[in-house]
């Protein structure tokens, strides 16, 4: 195929995008990989299924030549210098009018930054999260793209074919102005890093606490996944519980090193939630165990100084797992809630225009945060697509409601035990802080007052207040 225009460059075939390249291909498109060491090229060519036009290359100048115009190049390399350096080798080899896709999980600031520089020279750029991971980019992600609206009908049409698809319909969709894309991408990791953490603790509370094996876990979690907390992550649980490790022949989840890992995605959810003033303490407090997690050798010193039970005893076998399961679906509301209400602040305050009942769309399939309860958030806001917090819709409150008293009941139960739920906790403090007329922040504003003279708003009156406290 010496004379072949290609459709589509890929640039970076670790993981991600020899996946999503191979995946392309499948839909017929001939698509171009570019890897700078040549490894990656031989691997993503030995991959190649029979039928389908697919070329690797370690050489940028050659793949730029190759590629039809406008020409239409994915970035799939880490985020932060690499995705900077590549633009800086790959710039001078294109021409004005043609289309740049960052598909990694750039920080959203630095995709600003990118949009403007690379429009200023005359090229298109689009920040697009694309999430489901090495099998989700192999066989349909969900595909989050922003930015250069003219761009966009150019690359739609490849990006609907390799999507995950939900009832026929492809789980991507236009996304919004600048960096809305990555924006959207960076909060359905924190709402990832939510839903996991409070996976985690429902599994310590029955694990650790009440004593149930992982292959008994195994079924609680497969049962869990036939109804309204079917989700992946949930899928994955179940099947992670009755994995043995090829070494030792025992539960693999057993032999793994409580430490958790993390690229920063939460992190940055957190720390732009904080800055715009949004309340997203699920998400929060699951980058925070992460930390703690980290500090193995530290634990291990505090356990033997405070030496805790953490055994749950008297507790009926039955109640206990349905009780968690509703904590669980509980904190699953309220993780999503989070992120949420953070979408329509950002998409506010920073001019983004993110179309939110498209995100929950878009997030029916591929993505790691797909869920049968997306389908109930879906339809809460194409009904009422402003609303600043899902918890206000009325079907996601029945659904709420139905589950509050026994993730009471659960966390007492933890609680009292002495086993680590703060996710499920802080859920359910979010909760019952949201949904309080009064709060006690008029105490919070005394104290300001009386020892800042920080003014005080009244109930009675208009205006700005400062009383002589002394
Ligand atoms: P990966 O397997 O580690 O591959 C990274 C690729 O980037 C490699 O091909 C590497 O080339 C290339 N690269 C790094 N620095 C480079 C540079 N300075 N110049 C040229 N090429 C460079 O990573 P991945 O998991 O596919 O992730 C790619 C992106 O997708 C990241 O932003 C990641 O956060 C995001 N993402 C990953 C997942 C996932 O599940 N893995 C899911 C969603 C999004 P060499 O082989 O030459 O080193």
């Amino acid at each position: 195929m010496a004379d072949q225009l290609y459709d589509f460059g890929l640039i970076g075939l670790g993981v991600m995008g020899r996946n999503l390249l191979l995946n392309m291909a499948d839909h017929g498109f001939a698509v171009l990989g570019y890897n700078r060491s040549p490894q990656k090229v031989t691997d993503l060519e030995s991959e190649m299924v029979p039928g389908t036009t697919i070329k690797g290359t370690s050489d940028l100048a050659l793949m730029v030549k190759e590629l039809k115009t406008p020409r239409r190049i994915m970035l799939l390399v880490q985020a932060g210098k690499p995705v900077d350096a590549v633009l800086d080798e790959l710039i001078p080899l294109l021409d004005k009018g043609d289309i740049i896709i960052d598909g990694g999980n750039s920080h959203y600031t630095d995709t600003n930054r990118r949009t403007r520089t690379l429009q200023e020279k005359g090229f298109h750029f689009m920040g697009v999260g694309v999430s489901g991971g090495e099998e989700g980019a192999r066989r349909g992600p969900s595909i989050m793209p922003g930015g250069d609206r003219e761009a966009y009908p150019h690359v739609q049409p490849m990006l609907e074919a390799v999507s995950a698809k939900v009832n026929g319909e492809p789980c991507v969709a236009y996304l919004g102005n600048g960096a809305a894309g990555h924006y959207v991408k960076m909060v359905h990791n924190g709402i990832e890093y939510g839903i996991m953490q409070l996976i985690s603790e429902v599994y310590d509370v029955l694990h650790r606490g009440y004593g149930l094996s992982n292959s008994e876990l195994h079924e609680v979690f497969r049962e869990w996944n036939e109804g309204q907390l079917q989700s992946f992550l949930v899928e994955i649980t179940r099947d992670i519980l009755k994995k043995k490790d090829d070494k030792t022949g025992k539960d693999l989840v057993d032999v793994i090193l409580d430490k958790a890992g993390s690229k920063g995605t939460g992190k940055w959810t957190s720390q732009d939630a904080m800055d715009l003033g949004i309340s997203i303490p699920t998400i929060d407090v699951a980058v925070s165990m992460r930390s703690l997690s980290a500090i193995k050798a530290e634990r291990v010193e505090a356990a033997a100084i405070y030496n805790s039970n953490t055994k749950v005893s008297g507790a009926d076998k039955d109640e206990l797992i349905e009780q968690a399961r509703q904590a669980l679906l509980f904190g699953t509301l309220i993780s999503y809630a989070q992120g949420l209400a953070l979408l329509h602040e950002a998409s506010r305050e920073y001019n983004l225009e993110i179309p939110l009942p498209q995100v929950v769309k878009i997030w029916r399939g591929g993505c790691i945060i797909r869920s049968t309860l997306l389908e109930d958030y879906y339809k809460a806001y194409t009904a009422n697509p402003s609303l600043p917090n899902i918890l206000l819709d009325a079907g996601i409150a029945g659904l709420v409601k139905s589950c509050e008293a026994k993730t009471r009941s659960f966390l007492a139960t933890a609680v009292s035990a002495g086993i680590p739920v703060s996710g499920l906790s802080v859920s359910l403090g979010y909760f019952d802080a949201y949904r309080s007329a009064t709060m006690p922040t008029n105490l919070i504003q005394a104290q300001r007052d009386f020892f800042g003279a920080h003014t005080f708003q009244r109930t009675d009156e208009e205006g700005i207040f400062h009383a002589h406290w002394q």
